[in-house]
C-alpha cells in the first residue's frame, strides 16, 4: 500500500503514545468520580495511513476518528476487513454528496449539524439498512466560520433529528474556539446534552481531553498525542 501523504519523519512510538493516553484517560475518569473504562478513546488518524494506524490496531484500540470521507475510503476498508470490530468515526464535515458513502463506511457520524444532512444520513440510513448513529454537533463559541447548530437552536434539532427522522442520537459534539477557556465550553455542552436528555458527549483533543473528561466528556478524540505531529494541512 502506498503511504500517500503520510509523515516522512521517524515513526514516534505509537505503542507507547497510545498506553499513556490511556492511562491519562482512565485517571482522569477516576479522578472525577467514574469507571475507569467510562471515557471511550477515539483514536483520530487523520493525515496517516495504514504504517501508522496499525501499531495502535496490534495495541487494541478499536476505536478510530477521521476527518475526511475520502481519505478515509483511502484506507479504512482494508484495516476494517482485517479487524472488523473497528468502530469508525466521522469528526470533520460532511457534505451531502458523500453522505452515501459516508454511511457505507463509519458507524458514527458525529458532525451532523443541519436538517437537511441530517434528512439525507436517515435516509441513506434506511436504504442501506447500516446501523449508524450520531452526535450533533454545537458551535459553542458562534463563531461564524464554524460548522454547527447554534446553542440555542439544538433544542429544537434534537427534537427534528429524534423524533421527525428517527436518528439515533447518541450526543452532542463540540470543538471550542482555539483562543478560548475550553472548560467554558464543555460546561456548556454539558448543560445543553442534559436538558435534552442525551447522555454523551464527544469533547476534548490532545490538549485538553482531561479537562473535557472533568466536564463528563463520554469520548474523547485523540490524535497528536498518539500518532505525532502532522504536517501542515490546508484548512479542513
Ligand atoms: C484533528 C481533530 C482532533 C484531534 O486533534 P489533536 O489535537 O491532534 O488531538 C479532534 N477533533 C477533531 C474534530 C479534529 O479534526
Amino acid at each position: 500500500m502506498s503511504s500517500g501523504s503520510d509523515e516522512s519523519g521517524p515513526i514516534p512510538d505509537i505503542a507507547a503514545n497510545l498506553a499513556a493516553v490511556k492511562e491519562k484517560v482512565s485517571a482522569a475518569a477516576v479522578a472525577n468520580g467514574r469507571d475507569e473504562g467510562a471515557v471511550t478513546l477515539v483514536a483520530v488518524g487523520k493525515t496517516f495511513f495504514a504504517p501508522r494506524l496499525e501499531p495502535a490496531i496490534l495495541a487494541g484500540q478499536r476505536v478510530f476518528g477521521e476527518n475526511r470521507v475520502q481519505e478515509s475510503e483511502e484506507k479504512w476498508p482494508a484495516l476494517k476487513e482485517a479487524h472488523p470490530d473497528i468502530v469508525l468515526h466521522l469528526i470533520g464535515p460532511l457534505q451531502r454528496n458523500k453522505v452515501k458513502k459516508a454511511v457505507a463506511l463509519f458507524d458514527v457520524i458525529e458532525t451532523v449539524d443541519r436538517e437537511k444532512l441530517a434528512r439525507a444520513i436517515a435516509n441513506e440510513i434506511q436504504s442501506s439498512g447500516r446501523d449508524v448513529s450520531v452526535f450533533l454537533q454545537v458551535n459553542t463559541g458562534a463563531e461564524p466560520q464554524k460548522a454547527g447548530v447554534l446553542p440555542d437552536e439544538i433544542d429544537d434539532f434534537v427534537q427534528t433529528c429524534q423524533q421527525d427522522l428517527g436518528l439515533k442520537v447518541r450526543g452532542l459534539m463540540c470543538i471550542p474556539p482555539i483562543n478560548e477557556e475550553p472548560a467554558l465550553h464543555f460546561g456548556l455542552l454539558r448543560e445543553l446534552a442534559r436538558r435534552n436528555g442525551l447522555t454523551e458527549l464527544s469533547m476534548g483533543m490532545s490538549g485538553d481531553f482531561e479537562t473535557a473528561i472533568r466536564f463528563g466528556a463520554t469520548h474523547v478524540r485523540v490524535g497528536s498525542a498518539i500518532f505525532g505531529e502532522r504536517k501542515k494541512a490546508p484548512a479542513a
